[in-house]
């Protein structure tokens, strides 16, 4: 059998009430995920409608990464613009006309809106839909907004698949589609397991083409492997698709979960699925294993940030050994999340939204061996002797699927085992 080596908790925190926080939050904004979107869609251009700051942003989290041909660009909207803001619809316009004449190899384009007040103002999805009608069938051109105000910087990506899903074309074949922007070498890895488990067909959002075929309808079966797609997943519903409910594929137990979820829904025995997994089990339980030495017994604070962050805990407790002290996490969708709520323990406050002095006062008090949290506490926590890791890298880092498993629980044991060094070298 290939049951979990952990049972369940006798009583997990899917019904823990949950501490509601609206105040000021720290997180980075909906357009980080074009760093990694861009990545993904080998045919996709982002065009950021915004100011200099959102210049910047994408600027430095994108790093010294050099492009023959860069995938995303930002139109600086200037504060006179407000006042001309016809003018500015059109000239937006033209811009896209001229990127689009430059760069045959453009084939879906994406406006993305920002924070500043010009940009709200304009209509981006009107300017969307004006430049389909032109460049259809060659470009299709889509809008979401990346703003600071609407999105923290995981929902950038589920307001850009979200935004794909009305125009999918329609089917009615029975298929599991993978939501979720995967390294490649990741989502090969998951479509390799799924082919030799005999579920197919498999279709993937997003994918790498405009031109690959993604279709949705009733017969669609749709798997998460991130859990901050939530409206994603609401417009794949609205397409008559229906939700898979899983842990999310985070190390040994949530992959086979994972796994064994998809493989109850298509009618693969219990056998096979031991069959084919037994071996990357049993490496990524000896690769956590190694990393678990140093994080067992060690308590955790997630800040939120990612939306992560309730898979993660239920794997650091689970499979680690780690003791949360408090899981906060941007939103929490429970239709998304519940199957990893039941598996984590009651104990941890569950938090949502964030008021970040609250929680700074909170993290202070617990003074726990590992904060995971946004680069703007990072360096103050650490300043004070606590030790932090950053949220954003669990995004840029293969973490997903069996083969990943000891990587996912090095990027925590990592800073903990810095820190015990430090203070041994200062004893
Ligand atoms: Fe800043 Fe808003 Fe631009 Fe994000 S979208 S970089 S929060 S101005």
């Amino acid at each position: 059998m290939t049951e979990s080596f952990t049972p369940p908790p006798a009583a997990g925190c899917r019904d823990t009430p949950v501490l509601k926080e609206r105040g000021q939050r720290e997180v980075f904004c909906g357009l980080t995920g074009i760093i990694w979107l861009h990545r993904k869609m080998q045919d996709a251009f982002f065009l950021v409608v915004g100011s200099r700051t959102c210049a910047h942003l994408l600027q430095s989290a994108a790093g010294v990464m050099i492009f023959a041909e860069p995938r995303f660009g930002t139109a600086i909207l200037e504060e006179g613009d407000l006042a001309g803001l016809a003018d500015a619809q059109e000239e937006l316009e033209r811009e896209v006309e001229r990127l689009l004449d430059r760069r045959p190899d453009i084939r879906q384009l994406f406006l993305v809106g920002s924070c500043p007040s010009e940009v709200i103002k304009l209509d981006l999805s009107r300017a969307a839909e004006r430049l389909t009608q032109r460049h259809a069938p060659r470009v299709r051109v889509l809008n979401y907004s990346g703003s600071g105000i609407e999105t923290t910087f995981t929902e950038g990506e589920d307001a850009c698949l979200a935004s794909m899903v009305p125009v999918l074309p329609e089917t009615d074949r029975r298929q599991l589609m993978l939501v979720g922007a995967l390294p490649d070498v990741v989502e090969d890895q998951a479509l390799d397991l799924l082919e030799k488990l005999g579920v197919g067909p498999v279709t993937v959002l997003p994918a790498a083409r405009a031109s690959d075929q993604v279709a949705v309808g009733p017969n669609t079966v749709v798997a998460l492997t991130q859990p901050f797609l939530g409206e994603t997943l609401s417009a794949l519903e609205r397409r008559g698709a229906r939700h898979l409910a899983a842990p999310f594929p985070f190390g040994e137990e949530g992959t086979t979960a994972w796994l064994r979820a998809v493989a109850q829904e298509f009618g693969v025995s219990e056998e096979r699925l031991e069959e084919v997994t037994a071996a990357p089990r049993a490496r990524a339980r000896r690769a956590v294993a190694q990393a678990a030495e140093t994080l067992n017994r060690r308590s955790l604070f997630f800040f939120p940030d990612s939306q992560l962050e309730i898979p993660l805990a239920r794997f650091l407790t689970r499979e680690c050994g780690m003791e949360a002290v408090e899981v906060g996490a941007p939103y929490i969708n429970k239709q998304v999340v519940a199957p990893d709520l039941d598996l984590l323990a009651e104990g941890p406050v569950i938090s949502e939204g964030q008021d970040v002095d609250l929680q700074l006062d909170r993290c202070r008090a617990a003074r726990p061996d590992l904060t995971v949290c946004g680069l703007g506490l990072a360096n103050p926590l650490e300043a004070e002797g606590l030790t932090t890791k950053w949220a954003i890298e669990l995004v840029f880092t293969p973490v997903h699927f069996y083969e990943q498993a000891g990587d996912l629980a090095g990027l925590f044991s990592r800073p903990i085992r810095r820190h015990d060094l430090l203070k041994l070298e200062a004893a």
